[in-house]
């Protein structure tokens, strides 16, 4: 009997439980990515990550065609595309991961039963994490809110096993369906903005792993390394994680392989709030487009926002160091410092009073690594508004952050090249500098000189509208907070 291994964001061949399952079947196996970005709306994949999706979708296909096998590219409907699939080669079992997104669970409910109607099973394997969502409960059985009790029961458990191989692939089925060139899918975008994204990322298994083995000589380094935008001090795995190129498993196993389990403990930190933020969205799914904290819907944000200072935001042109400098490394290589992420995003939430959703709609479409789970929750987490949030009164200076996180000013002058000239001391904060300083460095024309916003006022601008809104509304933080 043959089957059917449905690719969505397990792209890879080692590790993954869902072709491991379906290789135990002994019969042929295809093996198919449908196209139906429409199915995933309102979040359905932006423009760095169909561009990531893409290079990832012909690694695949090369890893498959190692082994004597095609990834079949289809696109239409999920649900009668794999229906016709199966029923041309004979299929009665189709093998997928689980996601955790509110608008793929709902889509893969209505596969399930469309495939079921026809005699076809969907099974929904394991989700690319370390934990098990709903196995992860409080005392009192209910999800978990807060992070450091959620991460000391699943570290509690973490003994992970080895890894699983790269399964024997059967053959290849005929196939008489009508496919797709992974061209037709036009994910590449048609202006060609991405030219810095070649020399940055290798997308596919091969490159997680090579970014992981990179990593892996540094990992002794993490914990003081990681908050410094200046340093190259963390793993940038994100976007492998998300595309399931590589496994949090994999990654664990080879820390405890190489003895950095100890050393690697901070970093392992860092994967439990990926697995946080998926066992919030996964337990809390409206909080994608709601604040999770409900008095947060009172709260005055600037509507509509201004459009010359959410334009200004998104191109890194504030006149913030810090906040530009970030802006701009996202523009030009779909990832930002996690550390820059929440100063800017901060910035946008407080001092200008902007709906962090706006901020997070263009993180979705300038992230290689956007993530529903992941983005959510830091912009939630950022604006104060989400499970286990800052403090509301905790506005991320700038300039301060800058000071103590890029001392010697390097990571600002990589990415803002008007700044070049200006000395440390005043790299943060050159608004400070005399107008005859300003001239000397070429900055008396700019936005440096003179930004856009006043850090002082706009922070008490900020602090008066959440005042109000705990006035308005004094209730408990957790009202709205039902799990979903
Ligand atoms: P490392 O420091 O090497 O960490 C290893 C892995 O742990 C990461 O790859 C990631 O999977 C996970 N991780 C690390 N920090 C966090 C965190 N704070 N929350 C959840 N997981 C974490 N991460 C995304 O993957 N996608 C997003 O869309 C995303 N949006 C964000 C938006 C905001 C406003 C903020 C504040 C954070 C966001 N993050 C997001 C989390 C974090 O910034 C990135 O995961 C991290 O910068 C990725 O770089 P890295 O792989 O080098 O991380």
């Amino acid at each position: 009997m043959s089957s059917i291994v449905w690719f969505r964001r397990d792209l890879r061949v080692a590790d993954n439980p869902t072709l491991q399952a379906a290789c135990l079947s002994c019969g042929d196996i295809a093996f198919v990515y449908v196209h139906a970005p429409e199915e995933e709306a309102p979040w359905a994949p932006g423009a760095a990550s169909r561009w990531w999706l893409h290079h990832s979708l012909a690694a695949l296909d090369a890893e498959l065609a190692k082994r004597g096998q095609r990834l079949l590219i289809l696109r239409g409907a999920s649900a009668p595309v794999l229906a016709a699939l199966a029923k041309d080669i004979g299929a009665r079992d189709i093998h997928a991961g689980t996601l955790m997104e509110p608008a793929i669970r709902c889509r893969d409910e209505v596969v399930r039963q469309h495939l079921a109607e026809q005699g076809i099973a969907l099974h929904l394997h394991a989700p690319n994490l370390l934990s098990d969502p709903e196995a992860v409960r409080t005392a009192k059985g209910e999800p978990y809110r807060v992070f450091t009790p959620f991460w000391r029961q699943v570290r509690s458990k973490l003994m992970p096993d080895a890894p699983g191989p790269v399964p024997q692939l059967p053959n290849p089925p005929g196939v008489s369906v009508q496919r797709d060139a992974l061209d037709a899918l036009r994910l590449l975008p048609r202006v060609a903005w991405d030219f810095g994204f070649d020399a940055d990322w290798t997308p596919g298994e091969a490159g997680a792993h090579r970014a992981l083995s990179d990593f892996m000589d540094d990992v002794s380094r993490y914990a003081e390394a990681r908050n410094r935008p200046d340093q190259a001090g963390t793993s940038r795995l994100s976007p492998h994680l998300h595309f399931g190129e590589i496994t949090p498993r994999q990654i664990a196993w080879a820390m405890r392989g190489r003895g950095q389990f100890d050393p690697g403990e901070a970093f392992l930190r860092e994967l439990g709030w990926r697995e946080f933020c998926h066992h919030l969205l996964w337990h809390f799914p409206y909080t994608t487009d709601a604040p999770m904290d409900a008095r947060f819907a009172d709260y005055p944000w600037q509507q509509p926002p201004d459009p010359a200072l959410l334009a200004a935001w998104q191109q890194g042109r504030t006149g913030i160091p810090m906040v530009d400098a970030g802006m701009r490394e996202l523009w030009h290589t779909g990832w930002m410092h996690n550390r820059v992420r929440m100063i800017v995003a901060s910035l946008l939430t407080k001092n200008l009073r902007i709906h962090w959703l706006h901020g997070a709609r263009w993180f979705w479409d300038t992230l290689v690594d956007a993530d529903l789970a992941n983005n959510t929750a830091g912009w939630q987490w950022t604006a104060g508004s989400g499970a286990d949030a800052a403090p509301y009164f905790r506005i991320f200076n700038p300039v301060l952050q800058g000071q103590r996180f890029d001392p010697r000013g390097d990571y600002v002058r990589r990415w803002i090249p008007e700044l070049s000239k200006v000395p440390a001391p005043s790299i943060h904060s050159p608004w400070t500098l005399s107008v005859a300083e300003q001239r000397d460095f070429g900055i008396d024309d700019t936005p440096y000189a003179r930004p856009l916003i006043d850090l002082a006022q706009t922070r008490n601008r900020a602090l008066e509208g959440l005042a109000e809104m705990r006035n308005a509304r004094p209730h408990d933080a957790r009202a709205n907070s039902q799990p979903g």
